[in-house]
């Protein structure tokens, strides 16, 4: 059942209908919008960029992943930190809830080989434009170029628009402002500074699914920048992730790094450099991986060997040269570097091209409603709240399900004030 029927029952029979400005036009906004209008109250977003959903639209040009098929106990620990806190939203609405609305607007979906499910599409906009007739036909009032710029009063919003500014008194307001990053996409994160200064506690925001910088030789640089270390295993302190990488002129990119993000900020935080052991065979114990090194012929080259013997990829054997020491001579200790190949990783690339943010409001200063505790009738939502997810469809998830349970605060907070 689609959100005609379950969500909006909760509120379907809404006597009273309300001002409802919904701030910020990505998918958190939209998907709020949506089930306030549903319940019948007269729903304005407003939006700073031209036109909403730019990040959603951006997310789609890679494949949209909207969610994962893993099993939910599994999937939530995906949020760390804030999987308790994530958990009532994406327990409210789950995976099947969301692949259920996407069917709805016609964007059928599929599981991919890695569980990650996508609308058969790929992309974003097809979905996009029947969400946004949806909203047209729900009456949702669409208001582009309107930057939100502060509070008026307790519950007044200023808008900075290209008439002038413009002050609107909604009777309950839902912020879904987003991270800091890709800003010229519109999510900036300047809203912190005026949140900050109207008694909101916020977490600062951090890049989250971004690269790491590792000092590269430039012969390394030069010769395998793209370059895809695949089936690969990586850890830090205790955290031990499978997956992928690719070789950028500043260090590494890719799932298996994204994995491991929150745990390289932290190990950064405490000094200068943080080390990533690689292992770049973990399907094989480091006693067969000695074996199998054993069998080298007299005469034979030790990177053609390594490539022939242990599968290992140009990329791979260059990046156990990198340290700039010789290779062992003993199998053992071979065997060792590359089950065990240390990284020197000194940072992590920038907040404007990462993929998410880490940080935002923190959940103390919302209750189960997800109201700002300090503004009764604001309400907030998506990722400007403070989790953080791999990429996997986590964060869609998260955002989806966090709107829900925003604006079914904000209609139960409405509706006990009638
Ligand atoms: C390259 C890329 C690929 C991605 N791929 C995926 C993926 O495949 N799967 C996945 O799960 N996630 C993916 N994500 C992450 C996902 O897009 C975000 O987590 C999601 O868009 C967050 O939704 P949101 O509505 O909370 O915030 P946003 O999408 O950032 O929307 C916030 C909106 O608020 C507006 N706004 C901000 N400040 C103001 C203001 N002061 N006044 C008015 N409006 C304002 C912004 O313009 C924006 O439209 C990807 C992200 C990137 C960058």
């Amino acid at each position: 059942m689609g959100l005609d029927g379950e969500l909006g029952n909760m509120v379907s029979k809404t006597v009273d209908a309300k001002d409802v400005a919904i701030i910020g036009g990505g998918p958190a906004g939209l998907f709020a919008a949506e089930i306030i209008a549903n319940a019948g109250h007269r729903v304005s977003i407003y939006e700073r960029m031209p036109s909403p959903a730019r990040k959603f639209l951006l997310a789609g040009r890679g494949g949209l992943n909207l969610t994962h098929s893993e099993p939910l106990e599994r999937f939530l620990t995906r949020y760390g930190e804030a999987a308790n806190e994530v958990r009532t939203a994406v327990e409210a609405f789950p995976p099947e809830r969301l692949i259920a609305w996407a069917n709805e607007l016609d964007a059928q979906t599929f599981v991919g080989t890695s569980g990650r499910v996508f609308p058969k599409a790929m992309k974003a906009s097809p979905l996009l434009r029947a969400w946004l007739r949806r909203l047209n036909d729900l009456g949702v009032s669409m208001n582009t170029r309107h930057h939100w710029i502060g509070f008026a009063d307790t519950s007044a919003l200023i808008f900075e628009t290209p008439e002038g500014e413009r002050t609107v008194k909604p009777d309950a307001a839902l912020f879904a402002l987003g991270g800091g990053s890709w800003a010229k996409l519109g999510s900036d994160g300047t809203w912190t500074d005026v949140f900050k200064n109207a008694g909101v506690a916020i977490t600062p925001l951090e890049p989250a699914n971004c690269g790491v910088l590792v000092e590269w030789s430039e012969v390394f640089k030069s010769r395998f920048e793209g370059s895809a270390l695949k089936r690969i295993a990586l850890s830090i302190a205790s955290s031990k992730v499978r997956g992928e990488a690719v070789v950028t002129a500043a260090g590494l990119e890719g799932g298996a790094i994204y994995a491991l993000g929150p745990q390289i900020r932290a190990t950064l935080a405490q000094g200068k450099s943080a080390t990533l052991i690689m292992d770049l065979k973990p399907d094989l114990t480091r006693s067969a991986l000695a074996e199998r090194l054993s069998r080298r012929r007299a005469g034979e080259t030790l990177t053609n060997f390594l490539r022939k013997a242990a599968h290992l990829d140009p990329v791979a054997v260059a990046l156990l040269r990198e340290e700039g020491t010789e290779l062992p001579d003993s199998v053992d200790a071979l065997a060792g570097r590359i089950k065990a190949l240390p990284l020197q990783v000194v940072g992590v690339t920038g907040i404007e091209r990462a993929i998410s943010t880490a940080g935002g409001i923190a959940w103390s200063a919302i209750d189960r409603r997800h109201m700002l505790r300090c503004r009764p009738g604001v309400f907030v939502a998506g990722e400007m709240l403070d989790w953080e997810a791999p990429t996997g469809g986590y964060l869609l998830q998260a955002t989806f399900a966090t709107a829900a349970s925003a604006a079914n605060g904000l209609l139960e907070w409405l509706a006990a004030r009638q």
